[in-house]
């Protein structure tokens, strides 16, 4: 039987993946094996990734990872996100993040009251790189005041993430790939990654290709979304581009993402594990449901994924959601909204 192995995490992350796994038994046959890992478990034993966690994320196909909290910095020596470790050790170089409304965005924006969110709808991808830049963990002090941070771009990464976004536009069906970059000033490191852009698109005629500079993109995102399509970009700029997307269509309660490789693949929300209301149980779970789909995609069972989006909607629609969405469900009660509309589906 096909194997996930499953990793709660800290905050919201042990409440939205018990309902994401209703929504996993519900649709697929596969055995779970959970593992540890996280603040609280590096508090626990010592170590925030432990090796047997590694070893049941090896033995599984694929992983449902749901979010950890970090130490403050200099608050544990040699800290190490296990998040970023993961994505590194299983080689996950593409940060595939949809950020996309179902057509919704007006209702959604009522919900909550979000004049900016009434008019549009969104549907954008954002494909980080996602094992180099300036998440390499290269830092270091020199004479106590003077902190560096490597970042590092490399020809084979930027290669094979671009040609990840052009493919992935081929294979959904989208118009345009956009690389988003610093290129004006880190003329070394992001000029070597829009070269290898521009060399690549090349190859692919049928898909449109421009490139934007990260700042001006930044408001171009909330300002003219309709004018992206697939995103392709560096590691730190792709972090912080999808949790400001995320605003379009009414936050991180609705982002997920896949993280995959060759030969693995982990999913996530796009979220953190929330301290500010984690414990009170109104964590949105639709995250963490829609990188189950996601999960199915990759697994090769698009039509499961796309009946838990479509459950998705039909809670947003019929106000089934929780308070960051303008409702009053609690978390358990929208992941079981959710599984009665798959029910209603299949
Ligand atoms: P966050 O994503 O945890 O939260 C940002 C804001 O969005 C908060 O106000 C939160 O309440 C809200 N929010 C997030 N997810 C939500 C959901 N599902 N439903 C409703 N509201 C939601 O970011 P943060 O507060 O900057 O970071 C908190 C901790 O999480 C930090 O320790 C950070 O390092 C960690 N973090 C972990 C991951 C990960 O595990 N992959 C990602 C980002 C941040
Ligand atoms: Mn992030």
């Amino acid at each position: 039987m096909r194997k996930v192995c499953v990793m709660e995490g800290d905050g919201i992350g042990k409440e939205v993946i018990p309902e994401a796994l209703k929504v996993l038994k519900e649709l697929g046959d596969f055995e779970i094996i959970k593992g540890d890992v996280g603040l609280e478990c590096l508090k626990k034993y010592g170590t925030a990734l432990p090796d047997e966690t590694i070893e049941k994320a090896k033995e599984a196909d694929v992983i449902l990872f749901g979010a950890i909290t970090s130490p403050k910095p200099n608050e544990v020596k040699n800290y190490k996100s296990p998040i970023i470790t993961l994505r590194r050790m299983f080689d996950l170089y593409a940060n595939v993040r949809p950020i996309n409304n179902f057509g919704v965005g007006e209702l959604i924006g009522r919900l909550n009251n979000y004049e900016f969110l009434k008019v549009k709808d969104v549907d954008l991808v954002i494909i980080r790189e996602n094992t180099e830049g300036l998440y390499v963990g290269r830092e270091k002090i020199l004479e106590d005041d003077i902190a560096i941070s490597e970042r590092i771009i490399t020809r084979k990464g930027s290669e094979r993430i671009i040609r990840f976004a052009f493919e992935y536009a081929k294979r959904n069906n989208r118009k345009k790939v956009s690389c988003i970059h610093k290129a004006n000033v880190l003329r070394v490191s992001d000029g070597l990654f829009l070269k290898i852009f521009n060399e690549i698109k090349e190859k692919y005629n049928n898909i449109k290709a421009d490139d934007f500079l990260v700042d001006s993109t930044a408001m171009n995102l909330i300002k003219y979304p309709e004018k992206f399509d697939v995103i392709v970009t560096t590691n730190l700029f792709g972090d912080i581009l999808s949790d400001e997307a995320s605003v379009l269509i009414g936050g991180l309660g609705l982002a997920p993402s896949a993280n995959i490789g060759g030969k693995k693949a982990l999913f996530e929300p796009v979220h953190g594990s929330a301290p500010d209301i984690a414990g009170k149980g109104i964590a949105n779970p639709m995250a963490s449901i829609l990188s189950v789909a996601m999960l199915f995609d990759y697994m090769g069972e698009k039509e499961k994924g796309d009946i838990i989006r479509e459950a998705v909607k039909q809670c947003i629609i019929n106000k089934k959601t929780t308070p960051d969405l303008g409702g009053n469900l609690k978390t358990v009660e929208v992941g079981d909204e959710i599984v009665r509309y798959i029910r209603k589906r299949i």
